[in-house]
């Protein structure tokens, strides 16, 4: 089976996490300061604080943010659990804005429309979680224009869009948002194995993550309250072991220097799709002017009258094809039912959810098994 995404690891990168290995240090050593510093200057943030998660960096951010009781953030519906999930971590309700029928993104207008009647009812979100979708970035300028007028936070879930651009900006800039999350996981566009940073431009949030990262412990004399010798410490928050092992970090920082290519590659790759496919009924990727997708994702919506969805997925799965679905609407999810949403709470969302496909989409992706891929679409959809 080709899968939709897989891991690209070099000799590099194993000489990397093996160095570690014989090193002083498993965790808690140079290695995550240096990862940390080498993706804030990537991504032109001044700070980066690793975890041991994408999801527990959404958390720390809601945190840090002070999302908790009473507190209503917004997501996407198309998206992965964990962009919701960190909200109720917090003990904050969870909202869904539907998403824009071109980019898949959380929609401009559906947010603007939903802000003005929360506004009326008093029932405004704290913090607002657009999701890059595939690695093209949300339209931040307009999201960060209405967190002014309405005064909510921006944290953007960009755990699919490392390596993206959006307007003059690496994604992770922290122009319109006040942190902003990467994933390290496997699939995603470079791997820690387990792994995930928050970037921030705001000194104190980054510091708050660094502390709720590792059980709200301190030795920093400017945080602690007194001294009773050089092996004081002092808990002052309640904090978890979210921590980002040396192993992973340098894997990480190999892999990041690898990274402009690997996006090059997926563009590559999806460039020769978007033409190869431009003759079927599917609707391919649309790329908005002021993005540079990262290409975490290749989806397209199946638009055809003689074959369903669910049957061209199945016939894809079957011809040795590891198309995925991303995503179920995630208020659709047993556990968020429970909350009461009802069926076409997202309109948008739900329609688009019937017609995708995630096409695979890696760096390691041979010609062959792209030509594969685009022939056996080609013979279940080619009239
Ligand atoms: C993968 C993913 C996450 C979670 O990342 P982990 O590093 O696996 O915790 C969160 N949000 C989105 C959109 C994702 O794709």
């Amino acid at each position: 089976m080709i899968p939709y995404g897989k891991q690209d690891i070099s000799q590099a990168d194993i000489d990397a996490v093996v160095r570690v290995l014989q090193s002083d240090f498993l965790t808690q050593g140079p290695v995550v300061p240096l990862f940390e510093d080498a993706l804030a200057q990537y991504s032109g943030a001044k700070h980066a604080v690793a975890v041991n998660s994408a999801t527990s960096a959404l958390h720390l951010a809601c945190l840090a943010l002070q999302v908790g009781e009473g507190d209503i953030v917004w997501t996407t519906p198309i998206t992965f659990v964990a962009s919701a999930n960190c909200a109720l971590y917090c003990g904050a309700k969870v909202d869904f804005v539907d998403i824009d029928s071109k980019t898949y993104n959380m929609s401009v207008s559906a947010l603007e429309a939903k802000l003005e009647s929360a506004s009326l009812l008093g029932r405004l979100p704290k913090v607002v979680i657009p999701v890059h979708l595939c690695g093209q970035s949300c339209e931040m300028a307009e999201i960060w224009r209405l967190s002014k007028m309405y005064g909510f936070k921006v944290i953007e879930d960009a755990s699919h869009a490392v390596g993206g651009r959006y307007k003059d900006f690496s994604i992770g800039g922290g122009q319109y948002s006040d942190i902003t999350i990467f994933s390290f996981h496997p699939v995603k566009i470079i791997t820690t194995a387990e792994g995930g940073v928050a970037v921030t431009n705001n000194e104190e949030l980054a510091v708050k993550m660094q502390l709720l990262r590792s059980h709200g412990i301190t030795r920093d004399p400017k945080l602690i309250r007194a001294t009773d010798g050089p092996w004081y410490y002092e808990q002052i928050a309640l904090g978890f072991n979210y921590r980002m092992t040396e192993l992973q970090a340098a894997l990480g920082l190999s892999q990041l220097s690898r990274l402009d290519e690997f996006v090059s590659k997926r563009h590559a790759l999806a460039a020769v799709y978007d033409q190869s496919l431009a003759a079927l009924p599917l609707e391919l990727p649309y790329q908005h002017a002021d993005c540079y997708s990262a290409y975490h994702l290749y989806v397209v919506r199946v638009k055809s009258k003689r074959i369903s969805h669910e049957e061209c997925f199945l016939k894809l799965r079957e011809s040795g094809v590891g198309v995925n679905l991303h995503y179920i609407p995630v208020y659709k999810q047993p556990f968020y039912q429970a909350m009461g949403f009802p069926m076409g709470y997202c309109p948008e969302a739900e329609c688009y959810y019937k017609e995708a496909i995630s096409l695979p989409i890696y760096f390691g992706l041979e010609v062959s098994e792209q030509r594969k891929i685009i022939s056996t679409l080609l013979s279940l959809l080619g009239e």
